[in-house]
């Protein structure tokens, strides 16, 4: 399979890339939404710089994409979904997120807490897809020391520094999520704590049990990990994944789905990696968009060979370090998943917090580094494409 090669990388999805099921909600129905804000406003009780950013949306005409420039605070059609089914007595603080998530990282903005965190249940994964830091045998080799399953006790410690300060978790890094015997747990232990909780698996452990702890939890987002349409390409992609356990996995789901939780307001995005040109988004939305509200290809990057890629003359500043922190299985804390055997990596959760060690001098020396064109002094961020 002819990968593609791209020169730098930046994050979220481009329009050719997405396909979004019934995202025809009317300006003037969001227009209400807002509206509903407005009158609010003076009865919520916001730190100072929260206040500032609701007040500075409320301020805009619209929040529409396409009828704005990249700096200003804009949802995009997949935002948009999520903006509908946030029921309206939290819509600002969904805002509010979505403001930090998209704009700190362009205004180089450091707040207290990232606007995201991805928390890895286990670094263990029973795939090795071609693109990924599994398919490195010096990382997922059990003898190399990098795998393992978080403890529960550790999970809720962050989860309980997490509650309040941010919206936004992720579970899912350098493994497959389902495989931590306490992932059913995890999801419980967030019920009602968070706006954009988010799961990324490649679904091959579904079972009915399983779906209906995802469904009956508070996640707002599914995400299955699939790159093709059909039986050869996934195969060959996701290397020991098996396209017929997949197809009828994901039947149950929407089986399970429709039946018994056709109330929940979650969604399901069928997400992957556009590595070589023969990946079609219109030949994706027409196998899996009975299933999925969502279908998207995000951007490769050559995530296999971090370490060995060229180093490269990108000068731009990465958003990651704006945008988002890791927290391994073991408790230590990540920039980022390019660099999956943590050489960047300084602190664990274990002995210090999530807030300090994103407001550290390490933190911010990594920050000024790629601020001054000087990322190239840092490894493995000279081989990274990540904008
Ligand atoms: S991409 Fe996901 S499913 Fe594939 S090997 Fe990596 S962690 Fe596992
Ligand atoms: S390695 Fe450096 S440039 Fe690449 S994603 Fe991580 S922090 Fe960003």
């Amino acid at each position: 399979m002819k990968k593609v090669k791209p020169l730098i990388r930046s994050k979220g999805f481009s329009d050719e890339n997405i396909f979004v099921k019934n995202s025809n909600n009317t300006e003037l129905e969001i227009k209400k939404k807002i509206n509903k804000i407005k009158e609010k406003l003076d009865f919520l009780n916001l730190s100072n710089e929260d206040q500032k950013i609701i007040k500075e949306i409320l301020n805009q005409n619209d929040i529409v994409k396409n009828n704005h420039n990249n700096d200003e605070f804009c949802l995009a059609g997949h935002e948009l979904v999520e903006f509908f089914k946030i029921p309206e007595n939290k819509l600002h603080r969904y805002l509010i997120y979505r403001y930090k998530y998209n704009l700190y990282p362009k205004k180089k903005i450091v707040g207290d807490y990232p606007p995201c965190i991805q928390i890895e249940p286990t670094s263990i994964c029973n795939y090795r897809c071609i693109m990924c830091y599994q398919a490195d045998k010096s990382f997922s080799s059990k003898s190399k020391g990098f795998m393992g399953n978080m403890e529960f006790e550790m999970f809720k410690n962050v989860i309980d520094e997490l509650e309040g300060n941010i919206e936004a978790i992720t579970f899912a890094s350098r493994g497959e999520p389902t495989l931590n015997k306490y992932f059913a747990d995890m999801l419980k232990y967030c019920e009602g704590k968070f706006l954009g909780l988010k799961m990324n698996t490649n679904a091959s452990m579904l079972n009915e049990k399983l779906i209906h702890e995802i469904l009956s939890s508070d996640i707002q987002t599914i995400v299955f990990s699939i790159d093709a349409k059909d039986k050869e390409s996934y195969e060959k992609i996701r290397v020991n994944g098996k396209f017929d356990k997949i197809i009828k996995n994901l039947e149950l789901f929407n089986n399970i789905r429709h039946s018994q939780y056709s109330k929940n307001k979650q969604i399901v995005r069928i997400s992957g990696v556009k590595i070589n040109e023969d990946q079609k988004i219109d030949e994706m939305k027409k196998q899996w968009g009975n299933i999925a509200d969502i279908v998207a290809f995000t951007n490769y990057t050559p995530w296999e060979s971090s370490y060995e890629n060229e180093i490269n003359k990108i000068v731009k500043p990465c958003s990651e370090l704006w945008l988002r922190m890791f927290i391994w299985y073991d408790g230590k804390v990540n920039p980022c998943d390019y660099d999956y055997k943590s050489e960047l990596s300084k602190f664990s959760f274990k002995n210090k917090s999530i807030k300090e060690i994103w407001n550290s001098d390490y933190y911010n020396f990594l920050r000024m580094s790629h601020l001054e064109g000087k990322r190239g002094d840092l490894e493995p961020c000279a081989r990274c494409i990540n904008c």
